[in-house]
């Protein structure tokens, strides 16, 4: 429409503007947003460029220069501005790309639920009593409810996949050293990825377009030439041989509903005839245990920086330095990232890193192992995102661990370093709700134009609404 004339970059800022005027206070997806920049930006976005004149949302802990960035803590709370882009930010520039929004996160990206923030909780547009998942909550319910055209965040653990699942959105977590974390905020720097979050597969392959290369100030970032992703997008399914893990749908914890829709899903797209293989990852039964103490070990480390001394908040009660770091850590952190802090210390400690960390790192290496094993046998591995549908808000408040057990599916994407998308596939009925489920496709290191072309069929076999072959 923008290209044929039919709408401008400005008027669709404003609709932007007026959806989030109208809605944000009830769903509370932005943290921050500034439309007097965004309409001069929209005004002057050069529309010959892929994102020229759309408005991009980033999650809160994603550096965009001279916007807050805040990361969903008391630290980094009151006025602390970013002094430098990130480089996604930078390259979502480049493309035409108007930043005008912050979204709400877990703090530190720490979370499923989106609760953990220390400013608010964002609610589930599907329902406002329940959680849009998280870490990256925000952005997934501002796409949810046309607050944004698309979102980017970031997914250490499923914070992309999960909430998009919960939300009814697409949501990308690219390949290890796909897109570039330069400005990104650590939580864990070796599980760490920018994802788009967005309505179709067609825009996440945009968006991704944008965002991925290579980057000097990222020495883990691949240097490895960057497909035109559009190019294989309506490749099709036919021929296609998906995997399916037996330990996922086998899980007692796999709720029934949940499952339905996923299997339905995969009976379809059998009929456009793609070919279901049944393999087995063994050690998806580890991979919460191995996950939960390599990134709070990781965390602990990369958050040490707040002090109290370089960035945000300082409580000095003139007692002395380690009085004031002690006192900033107290003040300055959420109860959540506390316990990441504890735990990672302790894994790490001289007496317990032989009998913990290290033997994560084993343990990731074979979860690694079976991955590519898996992948010599097929294109790709379709199963559920997240074993229920979004719980209700509060629901876990005195039980963490019940939200870790959660990640099953997504986190072994993460410690593998390969490329997951959820698409949306339906919805289950909850006490008059009807929540959005979703469907994972996850694919080699890399094959990001694969489960881009699975995803794409899957949503053209979905929307042309032909019944499940019984
Ligand atoms: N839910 C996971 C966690 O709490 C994943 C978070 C993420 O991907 N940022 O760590």
């Amino acid at each position: 429409m923008l290209l044929h004339g039919e709408t401008t970059s400005r008027e669709i800022v404003e609709s932007v503007a007026t959806a989030i005027a109208s809605r944000d206070h009830t769903i509370g997806g932005y943290l921050s947003s500034d439309f007097e920049r965004a309409v001069v930006e929209a005004e002057a976005a050069d529309l010959s460029l892929p994102l020229g004149g759309i408005p991009i949302a980033l999650k809160d802990n994603i550096n965009a220069e001279d916007h807050p960035c805040s990361c969903g803590s008391r630290f980094l709370k009151n006025g602390y501005l970013a002094p430098y882009d990130a480089t996604v930010s930078s390259m979502l520039k480049r493309s035409g790309a108007v930043l005008f929004g912050r979204t709400n996160l877990d703090e530190f990206a720490m979370g499923s639920s989106t609760e953990n923030s220390a400013f608010k909780k964002t609610r589930n547009p599907h329902d406002l009593g329940r959680i849009p998942g998280g870490s990256s909550g925000g952005s997934a319910a501002v796409v949810a409810a046309d607050m944004a055209v698309a979102a980017l965040g970031s997914d250490t653990g499923g914070s992309i996949r999960q909430p998009a699942s919960h939300c009814g959105v697409v949501g990308l977590k690219p390949s290890y050293g796909r897109v570039s974390r330069y400005g990104l905020v650590a939580f864990a720097s070796s599980l760490d990825q920018i994802g788009p979050l967005t309505k179709t597969v067609e825009d996440a392959a945009l968006v991704l377009q944008a965002i991925a290369g290579n980057d000097p100030k990222d020495s883990t970032c691949l240097p490895s030439e960057v497909p035109d992703y559009a190019s294989s997008l309506e490749g099709g399914i036919r021929g296609m041989k998906i995997g399916l893990p037996r330990e996922f749908f086998e899980d007692q914890a796999l709720d029934s509903g949940v499952r339905a829709k996923v299997e339905e899903a995969l009976a379809k797209l059998e009929a456009e005839g793609a070919e279901l293989v049944e393999l087995s990852l063994p050690s998806t039964a580890y991979a919460v245990a191995v996950y939960y103490i390599l990134a709070p070990a990781e965390a602990s480390s990369n958050l040490s920086r707040y002090d109290g001394v370089r960035y945000g908040k300082r409580v000095d009660e003139g007692d002395g330095i380690i009085s004031m770091y002690r006192d900033s850590r107290a003040k300055g952190f959420g109860s959540e990232v506390k316990r990441r802090i504890i735990l990672g210390t302790y894994v790490l400690s001289s007496g317990y890193s032989g009998k913990y960390y290290l033997k994560a790192q084993k343990a990731r290496t074979l979860i690694q192992q079976e991955y590519q094993e898996a992948f010599k046998k097929v294109d790709v591995i379709i199963g559920p995102v997240s074993p229920t549908p979004a719980r209700k808000i509060g629901e876990h408040a005195e039980s963490p661990l019940e939200d870790y057990l959660a990640d099953v599916y997504t986190i072994s994407a993460n410690l593998a370093g390969i490329c997951g998308l959820s698409v949306p596939c339906g919805t289950v009925e909850r006490q008059g709700s009807h929540l959005p489920v979703g469907l994972q496709i996850l694919g080699p290191h890399l094959a990001e134009s694969k489960i881009l072309q699975a995803g794409r069929a899957w949503e053209q076999v979905r929307d042309s609404g032909s019944p499940a072959p019984s």
